[in-house]
């Protein structure tokens, strides 16, 4: 038996060099746990038939010592709206429902020339809008630390599925929140890189100035594997940048903390806690600790869903059910259009549409659009003094653990204000990184509670070697 639980990258790349087991046997231990408990979690949307072939493959390149790496053989999960050539990716859409890949985004192009064996789809919120994967078109997917609770979302079935041993590492998507925020939820790391460090050729756009794909992972190491593979320029996205590294690492890194905003209203007393507890042990560790004043942080809320909200109706325009997917007949051209989003798209994706639209019409253009893009510019101006300052920013994934399905998908709102932590990074650009922190007890359950960092562009290594403190004073 291979104990999953405490399986990680290095640990599984040294297990197959050794012989102690092959690609064939880890991926089959995987399915086997898949078997044992997707019925109830539902992180997958589909499972792809060809996995042990594509194990045995990765067997062969190790049998061969051929250009083995880190990753080869290694049992991954990849979010719905990353693109595999030749397999569905739906968005969690009905209408992408059928849609197959005619091509690899890069990410995946990465992974498959590191011999990575790619298990299935994972679900999400209809194309990665939502906070709580309930806005699936294919159902929900329930938290391993309580059925009773949502993953998180958007990436949910990506966070699910490393939290329940039903993959070793995932990637997901992060617009606002969507890797972190799960991540957090079910007690893993997730990063989101900074813009442009990885190349969103083959993500399915959201919010084109806000997306990026990132992992999923048990430790920080995982990811920083993970990452180490997908980062990097990329001629077919324009928005990726040469990354310039920053090298020399303060050993015993500066540290900030927006306190008016982490005790902001709505942010729960354990959170609170949890997060003050954790920023005790890492004065423990010699770090200096300051606070710090982000005049306009408090209106991120509606400075992210103002510019995310115009960017997704635009994006979206493309779904016409002429060129992609569903495609419901009507008595003419434009009526077919319309019978095509009624069908094919969820109440989630159309509230977007209706308000993105609004948002960009003329008239309220200004109003609206250009102004929170102008605020957007003051937050980013906000981070950009505080990391001459210091090397981490530190503040609470989420405002509280994760909440009970259906708790709040009636009320869009609520489910908006979830984000009040993860848009900013975003917003910003900035790599932000979710580690776990503790938990917060409801019912005789233990809910996962994530601690998030945030570095300057190109400085990824900080938030992982930082995670990697986090993790050891667990
Ligand atoms: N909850 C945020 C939103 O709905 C973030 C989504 C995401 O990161 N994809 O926009």
């Amino acid at each position: 038996m291979i104990n999953l639980k405490d399986l990680t990258i290095k640990k599984a790349h040294e297990a197959l060099l050794k012989g102690e087991y092959t690609c064939v046997d880890l991926t089959n231990a995987y399915l086997e746990n898949i078997k044992k408990k997707d019925g109830e979690i539902h992180a997958y949307l589909e499972i792809f038939s060809d996995v042990l072939e594509q194990a045995k493959a990765a067997d062969d390149r190790v049998a061969r010592k051929e250009n083995v790496t880190l990753l080869t053989g290694i049992p991954v999960a990849v979010k719905d709206n990353i693109l595999i050539k030749g397999r569905i990716a739906s968005s969690a859409s009905k209408i992408l429902e059928n849609y197959h890949a005619t091509y690899d985004a890069t990410v995946i192009k990465k992974l498959k020339e590191a011999g990575a064996v790619f298990l299935g789809r994972t679900n999400m919120d209809e194309f990665a809008m939502g906070g709580s994967t309930e806005n699936s078109a294919f159902g929900v997917t329930h938290n391993p630390h309580d059925l009773e609770r949502v993953a998180g979302g958007t990436s949910g079935g990506s966070a699910a599925a490393v939290a329940a041993d039903m993959a070793l590492v995932a990637l997901g998507s992060d617009t606002g929140g969507s890797i972190r925020q799960p991540s957090s939820f079910c007690g893993v790391v997730g990063l989101k890189p900074g813009y442009g460090a990885v190349s969103r050729y083959g993500l399915m756009a959201a919010a084109s100035s806000f997306d990026q794909i990132g992992a999923i992972g048990k430790t920080a190491d995982d990811v920083q594997v993970v990452f180490e593979v997908i980062v990097g320029k990329d001629e077919m996205d324009s928005t990726s940048v040469t990354r310039f590294e920053v090298k020399s690492q303060n050993p015993k890194p500066k540290i900030a903390i927006p306190q008016g905003f982490v005790t902001s209203k709505g942010v729960k007393k354990e959170v609170i806690d949890s997060f003050n507890k954790a920023i005790e042990n890492i004065k423990g560790l010699g770090c200096e600790v300051t606070e710090i004043d982000f005049p306009y942080l408090k209106y991120s809320l509606a400075t992210y869903y103002t510019l995310v909200f115009a960017e997704e109706s635009s994006n979206l325009t493309r779904f016409d059910g002429v060129r992609y997917g569903l495609h419901v007949d009507g008595q003419t051209g434009v009526e077919d259009y319309f019978k095509s989003r009624q069908a094919g798209f969820g109440a989630e994706v159309k509230r977007r549409i209706i308000l993105g639209t609004y948002i960009l019409s003329s008239g309220y253009y200004d109003a609206y659009y250009n102004k929170a893009n102008i605020v957007r510019d003051l937050i980013r101006e906000d981070y950009r003094k505080a990391f001459e300052e210091v090397d981490i920013i530190i503040m609470p994934t989420t405002p509280d653990a994760a909440f009970k399905i259906g708790e709040k998908i009636n009320d869009p709102l609520q489910l908006y204000l979830e984000d009040i932590f993860t848009v900013p990074a975003n917003l910003a650009g900035l790599p932000a990184l979710s580690v776990p922190s503790g938990y917060k007890e409801v019912d005789g359950k233990k809910l996962p509670l994530g601690l998030q960092l945030l570095a300057k562009p190109g400085n990824e290594k900080i938030l992982f070697e930082m995670a990697k403190k986090i993790e050891n004073m667990l």
